[in-house]
């Protein structure tokens, strides 16, 4: 069985080689500079060694505007170009024109219509479900696309029997800030947890939201522990990928944390690395946002 693993990473762009606002150039990122020999910029945006690729995906779609994340991440998750939908770039949330798209046309769904198994990996604490059983109904585009497919998102439950992982990697703010009584692992355990349910399955997803959030500037006190963790989280997906029978795709909606010198989206092409089974065939067909689900679908 081949298995796609697809890690989506939110706001993480491709930026100016500058140390002073570029945490891609101000630290040192195992899953860039040991496996690609050095972080990308706007002036080396192709870079590729052993294997693994790394390119620019354009998110701007031919729409004026910064991009955000409820359309970009239709896209990603959809195969469509939802700020034209949408009429512009709108976000975090989904925007109402594109709901019936979501329903219709996001992978999860795509994967089991083909009668092929899909898994969203996060799990969601309780509050999430509270909020959702209130009746209130601003969801993300992956939350929201499984909600109406029907597909289950995990609980607290899942994390502890190993089936899930937490938005932030190893449990830690969920021990921290909401007080759940759960182990806190390794990003490495987290990675080999996620490789092998990936492995069970046809295509598993993995959504990680603290790199936006840095990006706006928010838990700057944490970034060096935060970005830390992903680090070596993708590092030991990147290293330890089964190369003869799963695809790596590691993808973002638009750039944010590659400029630290503005608190907003950026213009900036935003990141995508392959890697694994099929990792040259993706590099060369993805250009922007839309073709990412596509891509992915051509290989079942
Ligand atoms: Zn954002």
């Amino acid at each position: 069985m081949h298995s796609t693993l697809l890690i989506f990473l939110d706001g993480v762009g491709i930026g100016q080689p500058d140390p002073s606002s570029n945490p891609f150039f101000k630290y040192h990122f195992k899953f860039l500079n040991d496996i690609f020999g050095k972080p990308p910029s706007l002036k080396n945006q192709y870079l590729s060694a052993n294997g693994n690729y790394l390119f620019p995906t354009d998110p701007l779609l031919g729409v004026e505007g910064l991009p955000q994340s409820g359309t970009g991440q239709t896209s990603i998750f959809c195969g469509v170009n939802a700020p034209q939908i949408a009429g512009r770039h709108f976000g975090p949330f989904p925007h109402s024109t594109t709901i019936q798209t979501l329903k219709e046309k996001n992978i999860f769904h795509e994967f089991r219509k083909r009668k092929l198994k899909s898994t969203f990996v996060n799990a969601y604490p309780k509050v999430f479900f509270d909020y959702i059983k209130s009746g209130k109904t601003r969801l993300s585009t992956t939350t929201l696309s499984c909600n109406l497919s029907n597909i289950p998102l995990h609980k607290t439950e899942d994390v502890r029997k190993g089936k899930a992982l937490t938005a932030e990697i190893t449990a830690e703010r969920w021990v921290k800030k909401l007080n759940y009584k759960l182990p806190i692992i390794k990003p490495e355990t987290a990675a080999r947890r996620l490789l092998r349910i990936a492995s069970q399955n046809h295509f598993t997803a993995y959504e990680y939201f603290l790199t936006d959030h840095l990006g706006h500037w928010r838990h700057k006190e944490e970034m060096e522990h935060i970005l830390d963790v992903l680090d070596r989280f993708l590092f030991s997906l990147m290293t330890n990928i089964d190369r003869k029978k799963t695809t790596l795709v590691i993808c973002s909606d638009h750039g944010n944390l590659e400029d630290l010198s503005v608190k907003i989206h950026t213009m900036n092409p935003a990141l995508t690395i392959t890697a694994g089974k099929y990792a040259k065939e993706l590099s060369e067909s993805i250009k922007d946002l839309t073709q990412i689900k596509p891509a992915i679908m051509k290989l079942y």
